[in-house]
């Protein structure tokens, strides 16, 4: 006889764990599978930063969220409201009004209330003051829509939510490596088939919520869907996300949604794993190429380093990186700027780094173009204008004239010695690809009927994220549509 449950969900992420709790809270019994071994539990959402992006009031709204609400340092902070409109318009914009306005407008409109919901479970929150603010004649400004960070990053989400899943009853079984759906004659699922070994079972549940994840840990995957030379991408997260939960259910005649040759993908060190750090987890990311200038290996810049604030950028520039030679760039910064980066990505043990007096020799270490590159530099430095003052907390015009690409904010020329490089590579995060659900997150199918019983949230769904994405809004998506999966996942079966 094989196991009944009411609700199975497949994936430990964030959106797995997230829909668990919600499916429990509506008084249903819970099993939750995840194909990997209890270390690499949590999936890409204990790699992360554990930013996540909300609408808020400013600070006083916060305030209730963090875990100390106390702190000193909150007496200095400036901290601008973020809108719906904020977040509406920073959808729209970066994903070239191509996000689906339905799923958009549940993401933003929920965004602040999920938080709430999260600390309630017992997620503890904080001001990102080290990634997020930069402190200037005493105050902390925070800048780029984004304030409220995870305690712990990714690594303390994950075990938060173990916390409370575990307070809650809900079973948590690892190993479990779901590789396909169970259905019934009039297509209707009815739960999943489980590998051990050379053994598969089916279980069955009344209803089961896939989480788990997109395809960007399957090189096949992405040299199909992507495109050539994306088989090359060094993989920021967990090497399980393998498409499984695509693919099972598009067999199950699930109907594919939004941007499946694209993806989030960044500047990652050029010497780090195949596949994510359990240890160093988001360190390997570097993100502090605003104040500075990033070429190939051939000397020359090919990307406008200072186009908008890093959230903004990030997850678009690791496919530029991807196109040039070797697949590899370099940035390069100097000592003006170098204060400005982030310690965790660029001072901590292992960081892949070149060192020297001139440019000259920074090149010759290097092993790049070494005329090409000179050249550029001072091509550069030439091209900064320096008519508007340097702050990197905000949008600061500081601009180049004449060079192709321009660098349109935080232009300092590269002057003062020590000059430092950091060779960088693409790391992709996650696929923007996925399944169409419907504001319930259920699963439609290619007529755009749900699907009876199964239902999707977090990376696997389509249509929020085209071409590029504003940082911290994989986590919200992953709560907000993984809490909404949990709850229709229990009042459809009743
Ligand atoms: C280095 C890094 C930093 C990031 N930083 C941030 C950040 O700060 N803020 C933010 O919002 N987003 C960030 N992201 C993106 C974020 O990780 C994702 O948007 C989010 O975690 C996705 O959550 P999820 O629950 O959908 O998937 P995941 O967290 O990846 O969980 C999916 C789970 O499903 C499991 N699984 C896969 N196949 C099967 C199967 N067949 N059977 C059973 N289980 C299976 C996987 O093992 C995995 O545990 C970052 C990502 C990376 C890699």
């Amino acid at each position: 006889m094989a196991e009944e449950w009411d609700v199975i969900v497949v994936g430990s992420g964030n959106a797995g764990f997230s829909a668990a709790h919600s499916a429990r809270q509506q008084g249903a019994r819970v099993l939750l599978l995840e194909k990997a071994p209890k270390q690499w539990a949590g999936g890409n959402s204990y790699f992360t930063a554990g930013a996540v992006r909300t609408t808020h009031g400013g600070l006083a709204d916060l305030r209730p969220l963090l875990d100390d609400p106390a702190e000193q340092r909150l007496d200095r902070v400036d901290l601008a409201p973020y809108s719906a409109a904020d977040f509406l318009d920073d959808m729209q914009r970066v994903t070239r009004n191509r996000t689906d306005p339905v799923l958009a407008q549940i993401l933003v409109d929920e965004s602040r209330e999920i938080m709430s919901w999260l600390h309630d479970l017992g997620l503890r929150f904080e001001l990102m003051f080290h990634r997020q603010a930069y402190e200037n004649d005493g105050r902390f400004r925070f800048w780029g829509g984004l304030a409220l960070g995870v305690v712990g990053g990714g690594k303390g989400m994950i075990s938060q939510h173990q916390a409370a899943a575990d307070a809650a009853g809900i079973e948590v079984r690892y190993d479990a490596n779901v590789t396909g759906l169970v259905t019934g004659d009039d297509g209707e699922v009815r739960g999943v088939l489980v590998a051990d070994g050379s053994t598969v079972r089916e279980l069955h549940a009344r209803s089961t919520i896939l989480t788990c994840g997109g395809f960007e840990a399957n090189p096949q995957m992405r040299a199909a869907h992507l495109g050539p030379g994306w088989d090359m991408a060094l993989v920021r997260g967990t090497p399980y996300n393998t498409g499984d939960g695509l693919t099972m259910a598009l067999d199950a005649g699930a109907q594919p949604y939004g941007n499946w040759s694209g993806c989030h993908s960044v500047a990652w060190d050029a010497e780090a794993p195949p596949t994510g750090d359990l240890e160093r987890t988001n360190q390997l990311t570097r993100g502090g190429y605003p104040f500075g200038i990033v070429v190939n290996t051939e000397g020359r810049r090919f990307l406008d380093e200072g186009a908008d604030f890093r959230n903004y950028t990030y997850a678009k520039y690791g496919a530029e990186i991807l196109k040039q030679p070797g697949s590899t760039a370099v940035q390069v910064f100097d000592a003006k700027a170098e204060p400005l980066l982030r310690p965790e990505e660029y001072r901590s043990a292992g960081v892949t780094k070149v060192e020297a007096d001139t440019v000259e020799d920074l090149a010759k270490a290097l092993g790049i173009d070494e005329a090409e590159f000179v050249r550029t530099v001072e091509e550069y430095n030439a091209a900064v204008t320096g008519n508007a003052t340097f702050n990197p907390t905000i949008k600061d015009g500081s601009g180049t004239t004449g060079i192709t690409p321009p660098k349109s904010n935080w232009a300092q020329r590269l002057d003062t010695p020590p000059y430092t490089a950091y060779p960088v590579t693409c790391g992709i995060t996650f696929t923007f690809g996925g399944l169409r659900i419907d504001p319930q997150a259920r699963v439609l199918d290619r007529a755009g009927r749900p699907i009876s019983g199964l239902y999707a949230a977090g990376e696997l769904v389509g249509g929020l994220f085209y071409f590029n994405y504003p940082g911290g809004s994989g986590l919200t998506s992953g709560a907000v549509f993984g809490r909404r999966a949990g709850s229709a996942a229990v009042a459809d079966a009743a």
